[in-house]
């Protein structure tokens, strides 16, 4: 929920001039003299027009986050996903529309005061042309709005207090059956920009200490060299995140990708993140060639043997997981 529900210039609009009707008929039947009451009632309108206008536009604006005073990984994810600049394109416009609103409102205002009263309508009517073509200025800025909302609707809740572990490796090599044998409620899926699959979030509490982990199919699962700027900017905001990287091999080569693909692909996620990894062997229920897997059991540092659909290993790797995050 990071932005609030976006009129369309009409409903800002109707809303607006409504409500300035409402407000002119309190003034009609007040006991206001007759030759004062038509300037009275249109001043009214206009002032209240404006007024509703700009406090459902400032709404918005008070509700939107400041981005840069967002963690680095929402400023990210904000960029990827619609770009951060229009957003602030389009909200400095709202700024701007409620700044030009309130120069009409007193222009218009006191020249109603100062005009005859059979001037006032007339008066009136021209304010609320120019406050309607300001609103149609902002119906860019207000459309891109919406599109945003839309597509930052489902945003992965990230905690930012819990150790963050990533998930990488190939498809089909056990990632998700691993991130479900780690933690105990089903894994919240959230958008994630550009992958197609989003994002997996699981979660686990140790005794005093929260750890979330992460898988994103699509992204952390094939050679890095294939990915274009997009996919390569959504990996960047993962860095932000990640506090350590389990990567999976699969030491049975079920998923059908060999050994040395897999140990490539390790060696590029090492190049992107500087987090640290945890490399995890996993199908050993099904691995019989030790002799073929320890070429690349010695290649890699401290590596775990697990077998996540058995549930072989998996404390070990909390155990690990637990070293992390004394931050
Ligand atoms: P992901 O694409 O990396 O998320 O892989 P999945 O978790 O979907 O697993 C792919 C396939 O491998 C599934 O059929 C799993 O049941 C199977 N699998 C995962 N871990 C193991 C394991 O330790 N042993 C065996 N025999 N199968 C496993």
């Amino acid at each position: 929920m990071l932005i609030p529900t976006i009129p369309t210039t009409d409903e800002l609009l109707d809303k607006g001039f409504r409500r300035a009707k409402k407000a002119a008929g309190l003034v009609r039947t007040s006991k206001i003299p007759r030759y004062k009451k038509s300037k009275r009632i249109e001043e009214t309108r206009v002032i209240t027009a404006g007024q509703v206008i700009k406090d459902r536009i400032k709404l918005i604006l008070d509700r939107v986050p400041d981005i840069e005073s967002l963690p680095e990984f929402y400023q990210d994810y904000i960029d990827v996903a619609v770009g951060v600049d229009p957003m602030k394109q389009a909200l400095g416009g709202l700024n701007w529309s409620m700044g030009i609103i309130t120069q009409l409102e007193k222009d218009y205002a006191s020249r109603i005061r100062r005009s005859p009263p059979e001037k006032a309508a007339q008066l009136r009517k021209q304010a609320f042309g120019r406050v309607s073509s300001v609103v149609n200025k902002i119906g860019d800025d207000l459309n891109f709005l919406d599109f945003a909302k839309q597509k930052l609707r489902n945003m992965p809740t990230v905690d930012f207090d819990a150790t963050t572990v990533v998930i990488a490796g190939f498809p089909n090599v056990g990632k998700s059956t691993l991130l479900r044998k780690l933690t105990t409620a089903e894994p919240k899926v959230a958008d994630y920009p550009f992958t197609t699959k989003g994002i997996q979030i699981g979660h686990l509490e140790r005794k005093w200490k929260k750890i979330q982990i992460i898988d994103t199919p699509g992204l952390l699962d094939r050679p890095i060299k294939d990915m274009n700027n997009i996919e390569l900017r959504a990996m960047v905001a993962l860095e932000h995140l990640a506090d350590v990287i389990l990567f999976i091999f699969d030491a049975s080569e079920s998923c059908g990708y060999p050994l040395e693909s897999q140990f490539n692909l390790l060696k590029e996620v090492e190049k992107v993140f500087k987090t640290p990894v945890i490399c995890l062997f996993n199908k050993m229920d099904l691995t019989d060639n030790i002799k073929y897997l320890e070429q690349y059991i010695n290649k890699v540092e401290n590596p775990l043997m697990i077998s996540a659909s058995q549930g072989t290993g998996v404390s070990e790797i909390i155990e690990r997981l637990e070293e992390f995050g004394e931050r």
